[in-house]
């Protein structure tokens, strides 16, 4: 099954030995932890067993006679079973959930990493959500599948057989009485269990809708504000919230139905086995205390049997849910170089040699795309929006591997470059500004040690980020989630502050299109020439004064390189790129690549 299935209902297996075993393998670090949760199982149910048993030899045997010191220690031997079991239980449910807030823990910790190592590619096609609900909800489940104690489900019919065992031993005809509503009961149980199996996977579904309309509603809150459709979206929650509400209804409705009808059939059950054993009792056939002892064991015996579904349907459940870790663990990450190399000068020298390139299939997006930019120098890429523009970005940070033909940072090919070293060599500063959570100077260090407070500080004065810094109350100032208490311009110079911090050879730049106040616009444009010095640099130009600035000029259209030469040069050619310049010329400050 393909790991972002969230429909497959959980009918499955509920033993999956394939599963178990690798599941087995996060484990097995606790298995002393595991095997002693496993040894006092039995213990601790053994000693609920004998309880009964212990109080009828105390009601026959030493209350009649009225032998109080026999029953003093027997009550003593009582006692201890009860502390005993309580002991056990407590132990085993201790140590279970140690095991599995342990090893799900390090299960949490491998997806995480192996998330951490997947190609771009993967990300592309993945909602982020789908990744989440892996790491956290399907985690959950194989929790509760610990907590419901389900992973010993074999125990539970051993302790079944137990009683059964008991019962006979000590008055078959008694046992046959307390008995014969169970086949009834079975099936009843199994009935409901169905039903409510299908309620069960109806609340996944509509709470998995609920969780995926929120993600949506909260994120585009601004555009749902703007666009006055609170209302609208207060009613389609209300309404998906109303179906998940109903779902749960029905499922509460079976299971206290469900829970009903154990406690009747026990106490129906208890009913028969007095009237039976009244009469044998009558005719001197059984004793008073056999008959205290089937009222526990009969107590004892149905929950149990009511909880072995529920143990069985956790079961399967967490067995999809296992299947699904599993599928997203063996996804395929990032291909590595066999030999990663680095060049032996870095002099950021970057040549696009015939590449082609299509995220799928044959739908190319670069064709046959060839340029080079020298060391040092500085080169606009201009185009319509969807000319292909981004996408070179990718391809030169080595997110995506190209399709034919090749591309050489300093004469060492990006797919034999070192990944990490790679992206050190060359720093992209994309539209988008990404910020964590976390302080301003974290946001630029990005927890590389090696750039330290006063490289950041340096940075940050170089590229006029100092004063609002200052203002915000320095570096240590606090960055929301995502940046939300900076402004465009303040994401633009930290972002600049970031690259500069980290000292690249090679500059990428997707020059931001959203405009700023006309003080910050000169900050960042000062602050860009300042970052571009002395460095080569690849800038995916919207603003014409960056464009005029270049040395050279790449225009992209439909994926291939039409024209490439300085401002004077394409104007003089008279070709698209001074029909770009004409119409941006005419329409004023309109972004270069919206006119196309
Ligand atoms: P530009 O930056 O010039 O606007 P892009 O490089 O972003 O252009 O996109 C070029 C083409 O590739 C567009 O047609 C776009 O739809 C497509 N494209 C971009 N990213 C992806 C992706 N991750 N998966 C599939 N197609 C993509």
């Amino acid at each position: 099954m393909s790991w972002d299935d969230d429909t497959r209902p959980a009918t499955g297996r509920a033993y999956d030995g394939r599963l178990l075993a690798r599941l087995w393998g996060f484990v097995r670090p606790y298995r002393r932890a595991f095997w002693g949760a496993l040894v006092l199982s039995p213990i601790h149910q053994g000693l609920g067993l004998v309880q009964p048993y212990l109080l009828k030899l105390g009601i026959d045997g030493y209350v009649r006679e009225g032998d109080i010191a026999g029953l003093g220690s027997l009550a003593v031997l009582f006692a201890g079973a009860i502390a005993g079991e309580f002991l056990g239980m407590w132990g085993q449910q201790y140590l279970t959930m140690v095991v599995a807030q342990r090893s799900l823990a390090d299960l949490r910790l491998a997806v995480f990493a192996r998330v951490q190592r997947f190609p771009m590619r993967f990300f592309d096609r993945t909602p982020v959500g789908k990744v989440v609900s892996r790491v956290t909800t399907d985690v959950d489940v194989l929790a509760e599948m610990f907590a419901a104690g389900a992973m010993t489900i074999a125990l539970d019919g051993l302790k079944l057989l137990g009683i059964v065992v008991f019962m006979c031993v000590i008055d078959w005809r008694l046992a046959a009485a307390s008995l014969v509503l169970l086949p009834p009961t079975v099936l009843a149980i199994d009935f409901f269990r169905r039903m409510a199996r299908r309620t069960y996977r109806e609340i996944r579904e509509r709470i998995a809708r609920i969780n995926g309309y929120l993600q949506e509603a909260i994120s585009g809150m601004t555009v749902i504000a703007l666009s006055a459709r609170e209302a609208r979206c207060f009613d389609e929650f209300s309404r998906l919230n109303a179906d998940h509400r109903d779902a749960n209804h029905r499922s509460n409705t079976l299971e206290a139905a469900l829970f009903s009808l154990v406690e009747a059939a026990a106490t129906v059950s208890i009913a028969v086995m007095l009237w039976r054993g009244g009469v044998l009792h009558r005719q001197d056939l059984l004793e008073l205390g056999t008959i205290v002892a089937f009222i526990q064991y009969i107590q004892q015996f149905f929950v149990p049997i009511r909880d072995f579904s529920a143990k069985y349907a956790v079961l399967q459940s967490s067995m999809t849910a296992a299947e699904r870790i599993f599928a997203l663990l063996d996804e395929p990450v990032e291909a590595v170089p066999a030999v990663p190399q680095r060049p032996r000068q870095a002099r950021g020298e970057i040549v696009f040699d015939r590449v082609w390139f299509a995220y799928r299939n044959a739908d190319w997006v670069l064709r046959d795309v060839s340029f080079r930019v020298g060391p040092g120098e500085h080169v606009a890429i201009v185009g319509a929006t969807g000319s292909g523009k981004t996408t070179l970005v990718k391809l030169l940070s080595g997110f995506y591997p190209v399709r034919r033909g090749r591309i050489l940072v300093d004469g060492v090919d990006v797919r034999d470059w070192d990944p990490a070293a790679l992206r050190r060599h060359i720093a992209v500063v994309l539209q988008e500004v990404f910020l964590f959570s976390g302080t301003l100077a974290d946001n630029v260090t990005l927890g590389h040690p090696e750039v330290s407070r006063a490289a950041v500080e340096r940075a940050g004065r170089h590229v006029h980020a100092e004063s609002f810094v200052a203002a915000m109350g320095g570096w240590d100032a606090p960055v929301r989630e995502r940046g939300s208490n900076l402004s465009a311009g303040q994401r633009q110079l930290l972002a600049f502050a970031r690259a500069l911090a980290h000292d690249p050879t090679v500059l990428v730049l997707d020059e931001a299109t959203s405009s700023v106040d006309p003080e910050t616009e000169w900050l960042v444009q000062d602050a860009l020439e300042r970052l571009l010095d002395q460095r080569t640099a690849i800038v995916i130009a919207h603003r014409l004064s960056t464009i005029e600035r270049a040395d050279r000029i790449v225009v992209l259209h439909r994926g291939g390189v039409r024209e490439e030469g300085t401002h004077a040069e394409l104007l003089g050619r008279g070709g698209i790129y001074a029909r770009l310049h004409r119409l941006q010329s005419q329409g004023g400050p309109a972004p270069f690549e919206a006119v196309s």
